[in-house]
């Protein structure tokens, strides 16, 4: 647990957050500022910096299947949905937790801005 970290003050209760799902390993909640109809982060409950330093496979897995996981209890599975994660500065990386986006509920435009 990092101290200066949202998302780690997050997964330990310290500050509020709508959770949407978890396993062992990971964490589902409303994104605060939704960019679509359905807007969840998920991340694991262990700091890791972004997907480039997320080297537990185990950790990686639980993370991906919690994403579907909720894609599916949220309804997005019959119309699609999109599922995105954004490294360092020109990803566009503002939390430094790694995290997935998974966004749905309106069709997304390609390519990304
Ligand atoms: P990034 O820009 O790092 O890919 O995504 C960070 C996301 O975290 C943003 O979509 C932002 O709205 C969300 N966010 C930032 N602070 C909080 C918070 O305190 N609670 C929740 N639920 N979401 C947050
Ligand atoms: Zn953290």
């Amino acid at each position: 647990m990092s101290d200066n970290c949202v998302f780690c003050r997050i997964a330990a209760g310290a500050i509020p957050a709508t959770i949407v799902a978890q396993n062992e390993l990971a964490l589902a909640f409303r994104d605060l500022y939704p960019q679509a109809p359905v807007h969840v982060l998920v991340i694991p409950r262990r700091h890791v910096a972004s997907l480039a330093v997320a080297d537990r496979g185990e950790e990686v897995a639980a993370v991906l299947a919690l994403a579907a996981a909720v894609a599916r209890a949220e309804g997005l599975e019959d119309k699609g949905y999109r599922v995105v994660t954004n490294v360092g500065d020109h990803g566009g990386q503002t939390v430094h937790h790694w995290h997935l986006h998974v966004l749905g509920g309106r069709e997304m435009t390609w390519p990304p801005g």
